[in-house]
């Protein structure tokens, strides 16, 4: 079949709060043609079936539900002249800023002078986290089941078991219970839960699931505790909430280096991937981050595209890799660079693997220190932490990589 073939100035792949963001701000900077193609039918990402959420960014006062917030993000978007195009998927690459999309018009090939990808994250499938079992109807993750809901109005269940307790299993909870389902407990692997679900649900800490029962429909969810115990939770419907990753597909096949850490692109922070003219935004660089901080990386990034389409842009390649110790996991950006420039807000964003108590954050290369700081609180898996970036300075741009350890 035959791909019609096309140039804009700039391609946005992804038409949630951060390619929305981004589209906004180039349109606005006259970036010349700017297109944002998004898969699904309807733009906006995830908070398009968030009806329980409180989304809201810098320029938002107090807060809106999901849907009212993508529906304002895609005016803004309209508004400031950039192209939006729904149902189209980008499915792959046929040059070092070109892309292959299929959509209601057929086959595309789009090249652009700058490519960004806003793709966001998705939470694993009970499948990726090697739950054994049958697969019977009933089990969802957080997303599914919001989309389930909210979008399709479709019917879930009567008792329910949601798996993880970080923030967004108190939208699981609340979606469940605006389909009239009863949510029978919480259920976390971790020792002390770092969140508590309110509303007298209890909550099972230190608790494994092993097993999902039931053939036609789910019947069970089956649990070992720490101390050694076993039980069975009887429910028709389970939610495996939390433990996100980037959607990252894209990027692979775009050879794109991937930090091994969060699984996104390596970046820095002008938001530039390995592959030149290539961008990354939003939680395709660290699942996850709320909707204002994907929105401010759409509208920061802008500055780094107009300086690829006028080709004031630094090469990249010259950053120095930015890794952690365990128990940190991950680290964005990863990457230094380019010169002179600095983070969002001025700070690095960290995960933990498990809780710290007030930590001692310290930053190094090559043995040498370059920064110390103390956390004023408890680092807390799920749930971000900052390190503020004032050392980049003192970065040796030909050394090792610089090493974040956590004591
Ligand atoms: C259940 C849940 C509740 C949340 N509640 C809140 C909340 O209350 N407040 C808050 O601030 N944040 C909340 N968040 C986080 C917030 O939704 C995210 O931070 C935000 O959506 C990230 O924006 P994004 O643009 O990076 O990614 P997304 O919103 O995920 O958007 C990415 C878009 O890219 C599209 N896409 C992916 N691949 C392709 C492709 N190859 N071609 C075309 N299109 C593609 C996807 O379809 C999607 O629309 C919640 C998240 C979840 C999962």
């Amino acid at each position: 079949m035959t791909r019609s073939e096309r140039n804009v100035d700039v391609l946005i792949v992804g038409a949630g709060p951060a390619g929305l963001a981004a589209g906004a701000e180039l349109a606005a900077a006259g970036a010349g043609r700017v297109e944002i193609l998004e898969r699904e039918q309807e733009a906006g990402g995830i908070p398009r079936h968030c009806h329980h959420g409180q989304f809201g960014g810098r320029f938002v006062r107090g807060g809106m539900s999901g849907p009212t917030y993508a529906r304002q993000s895609v005016a803004a978007a309209l508004r400031a002249g950039a192209g939006l195009r729904t149902g189209v998927t980008v499915t792959g690459w046929a040059g070092p800023a070109t892309v292959e999309t299929t959509g209601p018009g057929g086959l595309e090939r789009i090249t652009a002078g700058a490519v960004v990808l806003a793709t966001g994250a998705r939470e694993r499938p009970r499948s990726a986290r090697l739950v054994p079992g049958s697969r019977p109807p009933g089990v969802h993750t957080t997303g599914e089941l919001q989309q389930a809901v909210h979008l399709y109005g479709q019917r879930i269940g009567t008792r329910a078991v949601v798996i993880g307790n970080e923030s967004v299993a108190h939208a699981a909870v609340a979606t469940l219970r605006a389909a009239g389902v009863h949510v029978v407990a919480v259920v976390t692997d971790r020792p002390a839960a770092p969140l508590r679900v309110r509303q007298r649900i209890p909550l099972l800490t230190g608790a494994t699931v092993t097993g999902l029962t039931g053939r036609t429909r789910l019947s069970g969810v089956s649990l070992r505790h720490d101390d050694g115990r076993t039980t069975t939770l009887r429910c028709d419907t389970v939610v495996f909430t939390g433990d996100f990753v980037p959607d990252h597909e894209l990027a692979r096949r775009g050879g794109i280096t991937l930090d091994p850490g969060t699984r996104g692109p390596a970046y820095d922070a002008a938001y530039r991937t390995s592959r030149p003219g290539v961008f990354a935004i939003g939680n395709l660089l660290h699942a996850v981050e709320r909707a204002g901080v994907a929105a401010d990386e759409g509208r920061a990034v802008a500055v780094s595209v107009l300086h690829r389409l006028s080709g004031t842009d630094e090469p990249p390649g010259r950053g120095r890799p930015v890794v952690v110790d365990a128990p940190l996991r991950w680290v964005a950006p990863n990457l230094t660079g380019p010169d002179g420039a600095r983070p969002l807000k001025d700070r690095f964003v960290l995960r933990t693997a498990r809780r710290l108590a007030r930590p001692l954050l310290l930053v190094s290369q090559g043995g040498h220190e370059l920064h110390r700081q103390r956390l004023l609180l408890p680092a807390v898996p799920g749930q971000p932490f900052h390190l503020a970036a004032g050392w980049l300075d003192r970065v040796d741009p030909h050394g090792p990589p610089v090493r974040i350890t956590a004591r």
